[in-house]
């Protein structure tokens, strides 16, 4: 069993991957490869002057399986609970995990499959999203959101902000106290 499932590889889910993974947490990041990420010439994500949108969305999965997530192709059809945790049935099998993030872009359907509520979006073009607290629980105890299906604003920056500020969010209630990942530059490094 996972500790944490990841629904939706792009920068959202991606981003939550990354931290959960590199805190030593047991983390699958399923995605069916269709991020409206893709389509993007991104020119505006800070620290990144300029970078495709298939080439950050690759990068993100690519550092997140570098940390020690399974990444996995796969349609997620349905999530139930079961016992301690949730079975997430895809196209390419059954998984099962102690908590789930939905980071699935704008489309909500399968949170509105498995019975998160939603609320109307605000954002262009996003109709609905999950609704969501703020540290970023949906109404279903063990499912949070993050990202465009959580109602944050459609940028790259944001929404991976987003995906990191949700899985430190997950990883502190795991911990009983807040959670921090600092790297440290050794001091003759520092400039
Ligand atoms: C044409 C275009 C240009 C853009 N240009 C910019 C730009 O210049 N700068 C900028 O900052 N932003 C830009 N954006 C916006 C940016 O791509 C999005 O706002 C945002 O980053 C989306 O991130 P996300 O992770 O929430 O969603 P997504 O990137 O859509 O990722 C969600 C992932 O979840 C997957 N998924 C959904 N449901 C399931 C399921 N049931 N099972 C498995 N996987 C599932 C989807 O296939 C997708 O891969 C642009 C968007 C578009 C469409």
């Amino acid at each position: 069993m996972y500790e944490i499932a990841i629904v939706g590889g792009g920068p959202a889910g991606a981003s939550a991957a990354i931290f959960t993974a590199k805190a030593g947490v047991r983390t699958l990041l399923v995605d069916n490869g269709r991020s409206v990420t893709r389509r993007a010439w991104i020119k505006n994500h800070y620290g990144l002057p300029e970078i495709t949108g298939p080439e950050l969305v690759d990068r993100g999965k690519q550092q997140a399986a570098a940390l020690g997530a399974d990444v996995v192709t796969a349609d997620v059809r349905d999530i139930r609970r079961d016992g301690e945790g949730f079975v997430l049935e895809t196209d390419a099998g059954t998984f099962t995990a102690r908590r789930v993030i939905l980071a699935t872009g704008p489309s909500t359907d399968l949170a509105e499959r498995i019975g998160v509520h939603l609320v109307p979006g605000r954002e262009p073009r996003i109709r609905m999203v999950a609704a969501v607290d703020p540290d970023g629980r949906t109404n279903i105890e063990g499912i949070w959101a993050c990202g465009t299906v959580a109602g944050v604003s459609v940028h790259t920056i944001v929404t991976s902000g987003d995906g990191a500020r949700v899985a430190i969010n997950v990883l502190s209630e795991m911990n009983g106290a807040r959670y921090v990942d600092h790297d440290v530059l050794p001091r003759d490094a520092a400039t």
